[in-house]
């Protein structure tokens, strides 16, 4: 099952025993259907979940049946053309019959309970989500638009803090934030879903740490090469100017650990002194040389003659 079709099976577990939220929530799928008119209301889903729900949260709220139910399975259609069921509709919500009205009655969601229900209506007939391991989107969409103003406004009172768009003729209330879109799926009751889009934000923030370390840590690895070899470099030079057998023993330890050992690391050659050093005396002692090979050098045998 699709991600957005588990969160609307999840939302189709709330109970229905309510005649009000029932109402309110037949309210919310009639305004985000494919078609709230004044001939006719018709809800397709795919949702087998919502499909199973729907008859009966109409006769909860109306005590209604519809006039078309789907057959067999896929896309679930349903549809009232009924003029009086339709009639017993539109002036619950406020509307003349003719001219069914196409805006949020307040007074339908002025209960918390009954603006979940809503909203939960509105999410299971026009809703859909992305899967959180692909992406954070969750969107309304109805061909009403001053529904979805309302909608807006409703749900930026509620602090959800929205965004909208027109697409294709539709209105769309959209989320694009992770956190954003958990408080909707929690509020409109499917907490689940929203620990489902929790974890798998949490799971990419975790990989992206992870990636950003391996990074650093290929860097730091990169720094260490270059450093071992302007260490060999200059032992080289101070080997041939016949320096390097002059300087203390200890430089000239550390010195033939380097040249053995190119590719260990600092501690590695630090335990293979005789005896062992800290990382820091080593790093001293290949600062050391490193210096000396950079320092002016006359002959030796030129100086002695002076
Ligand atoms: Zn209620």
């Amino acid at each position: 099952m699709s991600f957005a079709g588990e969160v609307k099976a999840e939302l189709c577990r709330a109970p229905h025993s309510r005649k009000c939220c029932a109402q309110a929530e037949c309210y919310g799928i009639f305004l985000y259907s494919n078609t709230f008119s004044a001939g006719e209301v018709r809800i397709i889903t795919e949702s087998a979940a919502f499909a199973q729900r729907l008859p009966l949260i109409l006769k909860k709220a109306f005590k209604l049946s519809f006039d078309r139910v789907p057959e067999g399975e896929g896309k679930y259609i349903f549809s009232i053309t009924d003029p009086q069921k339709l009639s017993i509709i539109q002036q619950l919500f406020g509307g003349d019959p003719k001219t069914p009205a196409l805006h949020i009655n307040f007074g339908i969601v002025e209960e918390s309970c009954c603006r979940t229900a809503f909203l939960r209506g509105a999410f299971l007939a026009g809703g859909s989500v992305t899967d959180p391991r692909k992406g954070y989107h969750l969107e309304l969409a109805t061909s009403h638009l001053s529904v979805s103003r309302e909608m807006l406004a409703l749900m930026r009172e509620m602090e959800l803090e929205p965004k909208a768009a027109q697409r294709k003729g539709n209105a769309v209330i959209y989320f694009k934030q992770s956190d954003r879109i958990e408080d909707f799926l929690t509020s409109i009751g499917a907490p689940l879903a929203a620990m489902e889009v929790m974890n798998a934000k949490l799971e990419k923030d975790l990989r992206g740490s992870v990636n950003r370390r391996v990074n650093c840590d290929a860097a730091n690895l990169d720094k260490a090469v270059e450093a071992a070899m302007v260490q060999m470099e200059a032992i080289r030079k101070l080997e041939e100017q016949g320096r390097l057998a002059a300087l203390p023993e200890k430089l000239r330890e550390t010195a033939r650990l380097r040249l053995e050992h190119p590719e260990d690391t600092l501690s590695q050659l630090a335990q293979q002194c005789d005896p062992p050093v800290t990382k820091s005396a080593l790093n001293h002692r290949l600062r050391k040389l490193v210096e000396l090979s950079r320092e002016e050098w006359e002959d030796g045998g030129a100086r002695e003659k002076n």
